[in-house]
């Protein structure tokens, strides 16, 4: 089936639906981007991502192609035109196409390159792998040092998935300093009795809009949350072991390079606060 998708104030076939090839989003990677969850054709925690996608623009000085009621209308109507019961709605705004190559960011007044396209995930919140967890391996973070803006640089992030799927695992943990910063595409937690531990917000992770709901979640059923740096060997030695992003929701972590965590199959605690997750997204969905 030939999608809909969005671009530029247009609705398309996703055939029709061009960019110039000096859009600085192909040319430089000057683009950022949001992907919003859908369950059962409803949007999961679409005010978080309108927040993150602002203060991702703000950071890079881009302009915002149009206002958060505008964008909603718009996913709103991606999802019905596409029959989107589970998947989700990617949106990347770049800074549009200067007519040319040149570094400095072109003036203001370009026009901002605003898409929109939808993606069919039939059962997204039935992953076997939020039963059977998932295996990790560790490497080196060498990406850039604003991690905590949303860009489409994912050059890196797709170089150790690669990593990960040479090494028959599922994905990888980047560590730094010999301390774990995030996944490729998730935020890592550990869990020690009632303790959740994850690396505190700063330009070194994505600040995940799951991560900031599923801690919320944890205090509010009285666990405790330690938001702190963590080695790969803590985690190996750790009761349980997950991870949070938009689409994989809360997803337990059994194995790091190797190594159990925990007995090495999913733990209560991670199982627990994905079901606790869930229904309060599915909830307040839109
Ligand atoms: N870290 C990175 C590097 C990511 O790419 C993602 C997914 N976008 C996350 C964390 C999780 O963020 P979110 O919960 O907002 O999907």
């Amino acid at each position: 089936m030939t999608r809909t998708v969005y671009l530029n104030g247009d609705y398309l076939p996703e055939t029709e639906a061009k960019v110039s090839i000096f859009d600085r989003g192909f040319l430089m990677a000057d683009g950022v981007y949001e992907v919003t969850s859908v369950l059962g054709g409803k949007l999961i925690d679409f005010a978080g991502h309108c927040a993150r996608l602002r203060r991702s623009l703000a950071e890079l000085d881009m302009a915002s192609p149009c206002t958060d009621a505008e964008l909603l209308a718009i996913h709103r109507e991606l999802v019905s035109v596409n029959d989107v019961t589970d998947g989700m709605v990617y949106l990347q705004v770049t800074r549009g196409n200067p007519g040319d190559r040149d570094f400095a960011y072109p003036p203001a007044e370009t026009k901002p390159t605003l898409v929109l396209f939808t993606q069919n995930k039939p059962g997204l919140a039935d992953s076997p792998s939020a039963k059977t967890g998932l295996k990790v391996i560790s490497v080196p973070d060498v990406r850039w040092g604003r991690r905590d803006i949303k860009t489409v640089q994912l050059l890196y992030p797709s170089m150790a998935k690669m990593m990960a799927k040479a090494a028959h695992v599922d994905d990888a943990w980047f560590v730094e300093d010999g301390m774990v910063t995030e996944g490729t595409s998730n935020n890592a937690y550990i869990v020690k009795g009632n303790k959740i531990i994850t690396r505190a917000l700063s330009n070194d992770i994505l600040h995940g809009i799951t991560r900031a709901a599923v801690l919320r979640f944890a205090r509010e059923a009285q666990m405790e949350v330690e938001e702190r740096n963590f080695t790969i060997e803590e985690a190996q030695r750790a009761d349980e072991a997950f991870i949070t992003s938009a689409s994989a929701f809360v997803t337990p972590v059994v194995e790091i390079d190797g190594a159990p965590v925990g007995a090495g199959t999913a733990g209560k605690v991670a199982a627990r606060l994905r079901e606790i997750y869930l229904e309060e997204m599915h909830k307040a969905a839109i």
